[in-house]
C-alpha cells in the first residue's frame, strides 16, 4: 500500500490530539506531512520530535525558539498546499479555517474535516472549490460520518429523511429559568464528549445542532424539511438514514472521536484498528431517544431558519455564535444571551451579500462587530 500523507490543522487540539493517536497507531498506510497550531508551541513541539512533518506552523508565538517553523496566519493554507499532504485534516476550529479548506479542495485534495464552521459559513463557495478543483469532503463530524457510512455504496436519490441525533448536552433536564444564568463551568461540563470550549458551549445551547444540519445539507444534498434531530443523551447512534421504502439504517458506536477520525481518512475502505474498546450493546443500554426542546434552546430552530434563509445568513450564524460563545467564556455575556446575540445579529446583518469568500468574510465581521457592540458588558 503507498503511505499517504497527511496534513493535521490544529494539531494541538482535542480532534488534532486524537488524529495524531490514531495516525501513530497506522505508520504502515499513513505519515504525517504537515502540523499547525495556534499557539501551544510547547505542545507543536513535542508533536513535532514525534512525527518529524516536513512543514510546521504556528500562527502565533514560538518564533522566537523556532525559525525553521512557518509562522503566522498563512501558514494553514501553506501546509494545506504542501504537496507530500494527499488529505488535509481540518481541526482548526472557526471560521479561521476556511481558506485552507478552499485551498485544498481547489487542489484536488481530500479534505477529513472537522471544521464544520467553513462548510456553515461558505457551503456554496466550498462546493464550487470541490466541483473545479476535484478535491473531496470527507467529515469527520461523528453524525455526519455515521450518515456518511450509512449511505456509502447507495444512490443518493433513495434517502428520504437524515435523522442526527443529539446529546442534549449538559443542559438537557434544566429549566429555562436555570438555564439563563447557567455559568461557564457548567456548560463546560459534558456529559459524553471530551472536546474544546467552543464545540463545548455549542453543544451546551445546541448551537452545535444547528452547524450540524446546515453542515448535513451542504454535505449530502438534502433541503432542510428532510433533516431532522433527536436527542439521544448516550451517544452511542450517531444518526439515522431512513430510505424510501422506510427502512432505516443507524450507525453505532461507542462515544469516541477517534472511529470518525480514522474513517475520514480510510472511506470508502476501512483497516483493521483497535483503538476503542469492544463494543458491547449490553454495557450501553439503555438507548433512549427524546424530542428536542425547541422553545429552551433557540439556538437550533435560529440556525436551521438561516440554513434555509441561505445567502450570507449561515455565515452570519456562525459568526455572531463564535463571537457570543467567546464573550460568555469572557464572563461578558450570560449563557442566555447567547440566542438572543445571535439572533439580533441576524435581523440586522443576515442579509448581507454573499456572493464571494471577500462578501462572507464582511458578512462575518458586521455580524461579530453588531454582537460585541450590543451585547458585550
Ligand atoms: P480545540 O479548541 O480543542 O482545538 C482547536 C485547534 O485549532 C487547536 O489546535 C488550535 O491551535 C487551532 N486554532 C484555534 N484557533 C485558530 C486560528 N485562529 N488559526 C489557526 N489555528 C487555530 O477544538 P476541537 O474541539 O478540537 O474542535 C476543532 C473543530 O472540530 C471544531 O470545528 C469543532 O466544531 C470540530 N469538532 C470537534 C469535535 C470534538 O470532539 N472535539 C467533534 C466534532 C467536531
Ligand atoms: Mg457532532
Amino acid at each position: 500500500m503507498t503511505r499517504r500523507g497527511v496534513a493535521v490543522l490544529g494539531s494541538t487540539g482535542s480532534i488534532g490530539t486524537t488524529a495524531l493517536r490514531v495516525l501513530g497507531r497506522h505508520p504502515d498506510a499513513f505519515y504525517v506531512a504537515a502540523l499547525t497550531a495556534h499557539s501551544n508551541s510547547a505542545l507543536l513541539d513535542e508533536q513535532v520530535r514525534a512525527f518529524r512533518p516536513s512543514f510546521v506552523g504556528i500562527v502565533q508565538n514560538g518564533a522566537d525558539d523556532h525559525r525553521e517553523w512557518h509562522h503566522g496566519p498563512a501558514c494553514l493554507v501553506e501546509a494545506a498546499m504542501h504537496e507530500d499532504a494527499a488529505i488535509v485534516l481540518n481541526a482548526v476550529v472557526g471560521a479561521a479555517g476556511l481558506d485552507a479548506t478552499l485551498a485544498a479542495l481547489s487542489a484536488g485534495k481530500r479534505v477529513a474535516l472537522a471544521n464544520k464552521e467553513t462548510l456553515v459559513m461558505a457551503g456554496e463557495l466550498v462546493a464550487r472549490a470541490c466541483e473545479h478543483g476535484g478535491g473531496e469532503i470527507v467529515p469527520v463530524d461523528s453524525e455526519h460520518s455515521a450518515i456518511l457510512q450509512c449511505l456509502t455504496g447507495r444512490a443518493g436519490t433513495e434517502v428520504r429523511r437524515l435523522v442526527l441525533t443529539a446529546s442534549g448536552g449538559p443542559f438537557r433536564g434544566w429549566e429555562r429559568d436555570r438555564l439563563e444564568h447557567a455559568t461557564i463551568a457548567d456548560a463546560l461540563r459534558h456529559p459524553t464528549w471530551r472536546m474544546g470550549r467552543k464545540i463545548t458551549i455549542d453543544s451546551a445551547t445546541l448551537a452545535n445542532k444547528a452547524l450540524e444540519v446546515i453542515e448535513a445539507h451542504f454535505l449530502f444534498g438534502l433541503p432542510y424539511d428532510r433533516i431532522e434531530v433527536v436527542v439521544h443523551p448516550q451517544s452511542v447512534v450517531h444518526s439515522f438514514v431512513e430510505f424510501v421504502d422506510g427502512s432505516v439504517l443507524a450507525q453505532l458506536g461507542v462515544p469516541s472521536m477517534e472511529l470518525p477520525v480514522l474513517y475520514s481518512l480510510t472511506h470508502p475502505g476501512r483497516i483493521a484498528d483497535t483503538g476503542v474498546p469492544p463494543f458491547d450493546p449490553v454495557e450501553m443500554s439503555p438507548l433512549t431517544f427524546e424530542r428536542v426542546r425547541h422553545e429552551d434552546f433557540p439556538a437550533l430552530r435560529l440556525g436551521i431558519q438561516a440554513g434555509r434563509a441561505g445567502g450570507a445568513a449561515p455565515a452570519v450564524f456562525n459568526a455572531a455564535n463564535e463571537q457570543a460563545v467567546a464573550l460568555f467564556l469572557e464572563g461578558r455575556l450570560q449563557f442566555g444571551d447567547i440566542p438572543r446575540a445571535i439572533d439580533s445579529a441576524l435581523a440586522a446583518v443576515g442579509g448581507a451579500p454573499s456572493q464571494s469568500r471577500e462578501a462572507l468574510l464582511a458578512a462575518d465581521e458586521a455580524a461579530r462587530r453588531h454582537v460585541r457592540e450590543r451585547f458585550a458588558c
